[in-house]
């Protein structure tokens, strides 16, 4: 199960399992969850103290790995490569085939191309299937969310998708113009509404001082610990190659 609780670095949520062991044990995983596994006897309340008790250790694992993740080896293409989707680790697969095209199954990325060997088919191959699950799947997660809370942010918006760099989200209230970045794809479903949720948010405050967080707390009160989740390097490098659309 998921539970969030307040710390003094902001609203944490982890993951828990009971398990037969004598401890507690927190772990800060490589994508940014924090799983933490405890007796099976063990109360919430005594789960959720440990895990306040860490609240200044976790924070900075969460920023360690940031800075560890640039040590990660390069993507380059090649068979056995890890890509991100939707937050979960993928393999890569390249495999000779008559047929050109991508297929998807849990954990694997498999492109199938004529010539293995032709780096740059495997690279349009791969932006071209990120770009359409995008494009499927982020006007879907904004609908969903726009709709939830209409009736503080009305629910007519001008939608724009675009594969910019520098910013995960963005959002002209004046145009009630929101756009998206397609990178977002690469995480998870709750990191990318929590974007959607912090554009929402500009609707009624434009610039990013008290009165914005406040409105953003009220709709998405782990906010900071998304944030930290989007700022993964290694998960950006990969996406960085992807979406330069550079040719090799
Ligand atoms: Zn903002």
């Amino acid at each position: 199960m998921v539970k969030s609780i307040n710390t003094p670095s902001g609203i944490i949520s982890y993951e828990l399992t009971r398990k037969d062991i004598k401890n507690i044990n927190l772990r800060v995983k490589s994508n940014g969850k924090i799983k933490v596994s405890c007796p099976m006897r063990s109360s919430y309340g005594k789960v959720d103290n440990f895990v306040i008790s860490r609240h200044e250790w976790i924070t900075n694992a969460l920023d360690r790995q940031s800075v560890k993740a640039y040590n990660m080896p390069k993507f380059n293409y090649d068979d056995g490569d890890i890509l991100y989707y939707l937050g979960d680790e993928y393999t890569l697969r390249v495999v000779e085939n008559d047929r050109n095209f991508i297929s998807s199954k849990q954990g694997e990325l498999t492109v199938n191309i004529k010539d293995k060997r032709d780096k740059n088919m495997v690279a349009m191959g791969i932006l071209k299937w990120y770009t359409k699950q995008a494009n499927k799947l982020l006007p879907m997660l904004f609908f969903q969310e726009s709709t939830k809370y209409a009736d503080m942010f009305g629910s007519d918006f001008d939608l724009r998708l675009s594969d910019n760099k520098s910013r995960w989200g963005s959002c002209t209230p004046s145009l009630r113009k929101i756009m998206l970045s397609r990178r977002l794809i690469f995480f998870d479903i709750d990191s990318i509404n929590a974007v959607i949720k912090h554009e929402l948010a500009h609707m009624s405050e434009c610039n990013h001082g008290a009165s914005f967080y406040g409105v953003l707390e009220k709709i998405s009160p782990n906010y900071k610990q998304y944030k930290n989740r989007l700022k993964q390097a290694n998960i950006c490098s990969v996406l960085a190659v992807i979406f330069s659309k550079k040719t090799i």
